[in-house]
């Protein structure tokens, strides 16, 4: 690494810390962004990408690119209740909001992503492992690298993922097993059956959890299940099998399976969420994406939350720039900015994602519901890929809705 001082140092280029980059150096910051990995590089993931990420990445100037790379559009999802009822919802059309996904393999997207954000005069170093913080009285004030080399700056921006060393080394890590999931996914060729929807299947045998199949072309599929920590190590169950239970006997996954061959092999990761309680800055530091635990409980989409998350601290860091002043307390506007666009996902996906888990019969009357009526379908939908908040699913006019409609 270089000795020189930046204004700001982003560690780790996932969706995160490019977004983070890209907006600091939009309000003309000097920016270095760190990986340890040289791209491109995989990451395990279920690769969807949500209507409203797309919306962070029109603001970033990359969907055009995205829109021109004949990437597999999602119009909606295709999902199952432990009961074995099927529902198909369209995702609604809400007036300045996009009605559909894509599915991008990681490898793919985080290249396009880096590459975009190389072009904003952003120094990138690929390849270079961050180890720890250099500190000035209380204040983070630099990182320090695997090759023992140093560079200063006035905000680390720790976008290192979950297992954050930047977030450790700060001492914001929080852990609990309650709010974390273990998931696992594998690519599928030769799959059957597939059309532009997201498939969610809430087996019995997975709840609380839940498998999934996400298209990436009509017979290519990320596959997938992620289950809650604390559940596997109560029933002393292992996530392997329950994806080979998973694939082999789902009565929907294993039809369209029957003649494809797993092409990769099963990889697991881990999944820290949104719901836990947690602080995600400190003196001259700020948390963005999975090192933050941004996870949302309901539904494990990660990667808005990490596009958003980068653009809500580049504006704070823009902010502390403007004040000169860097400490927690000016940083402390990016508390307030998370939890405005995240928090009711947050508790009211935890919320849903508990209901089903304790009370699967509701589940299994919803989606009952859903497939004989498309406006829940479209409903529950747009609640579950972010166009509507979750928080709508527990108002008392909807809980009359879905029982008298
Ligand atoms: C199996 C699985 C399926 C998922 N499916 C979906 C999905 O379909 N849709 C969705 O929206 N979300 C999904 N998620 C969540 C999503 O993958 C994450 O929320 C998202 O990747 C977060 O992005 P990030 O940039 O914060 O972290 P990451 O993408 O993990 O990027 C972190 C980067 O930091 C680098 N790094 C780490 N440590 C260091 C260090 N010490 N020094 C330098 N660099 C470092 C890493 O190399 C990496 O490039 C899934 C997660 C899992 C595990």
């Amino acid at each position: 690494m270089t000795s020189k001082e930046y204004d700001v140092i982003v560690v780790g280029a996932g969706p995160a810390g490019c977004s983070a980059a890209y907006f600091c150096a939009k309000y003309g910051l000097h920016v270095l962004l760190v990986d340890k990995a040289a791209f491109p590089r995989d990451k395990v993931c279920g690769d969807s990408i949500s209507p409203r990420s797309l919306k962070v990445l029109e603001r970033m100037g990359l969907l055009v690119r995205i829109e021109e790379g004949h990437f597999y559009r999602i119009r909606g999802i295709i999902m199952s209740s432990p009961n074995l009822n099927m529902m198909k919802g369209e995702t609604p059309k809400v007036e300045g909001k996009f009605d559909y996904g894509y599915v991008i393999p990681r490898k793919t997207f985080d290249s396009m992503l880096l590459s975009h954000v190389k072009k904003k005069k952003v120094e990138v170093i690929e390849g270079l492992e961050i180890t720890g913080l250099m500190y000035e009285g209380n204040k983070v004030a630099g990182v320090k690298s695997s090759d023992g080399l140093e560079a200063k700056c006035q905000i680390v921006v720790g976008a290192d993922g979950v297992y954050s060393k930047v977030a450790k080394n700060a001492g914001i890590y929080p852990t609990d097993p309650n709010h974390e999931a273990i998931v696992a996914r594998a690519y599928f060729n030769g799959v059957e059956g597939l059309e532009h929807y997201i498939e969610i299947h809430a087996d019995s045998k997975i709840l609380p959890g839940y498998g999934w199949v996400f298209p990436v072309n009509d017979t290519f599929a990320n596959v997938g299940v992620g289950c809650i920590k604390t559940y596997l190590s109560q029933k002393e169950e292992n996530l392997k099998k329950v994806f080979e239970y998973f694939v082999a006997e789902n009565p929907f996954v294993k039809k369209k399976l029957a003649h494809a061959r797993m092409v990769t092999p099963l990889r697991a990761w881990p999944e820290r969420f949104g719901s836990m309680s947690k602080n995600c800055t400190s003196n001259g530091v700020i948390l963005v994406g999975d090192a933050a635990s941004f996870v949302d409980p309901g539904s494990g989409e990660g990667i808005y939350q990490a596009l958003r998350s980068g653009e809500l601290a580049a504006e704070v860091i823009h902010n502390a720039f403007s004040k000169g002043d860097f400490s927690a307390k000016t940083l402390k506007e990016y508390e307030r900015k998370w939890k405005e666009d995240f928090s009711p996902d947050f508790k009211y996906g935890k919320k849903s994602a508990n209901i089903s888990a304790t009370k699967p019969f509701l589940l299994n009357a919803q989606i009952k519901k859903a497939a004989r009526n498309d406006a829940v379908a479209a409903a529950i939908t747009g609640t579950i890929c972010g166009i509507y908040s979750k928080k709508k699913l527990f108002t008392p006019r909807c809980v009359m809705r879905f029982f008298f409609s």
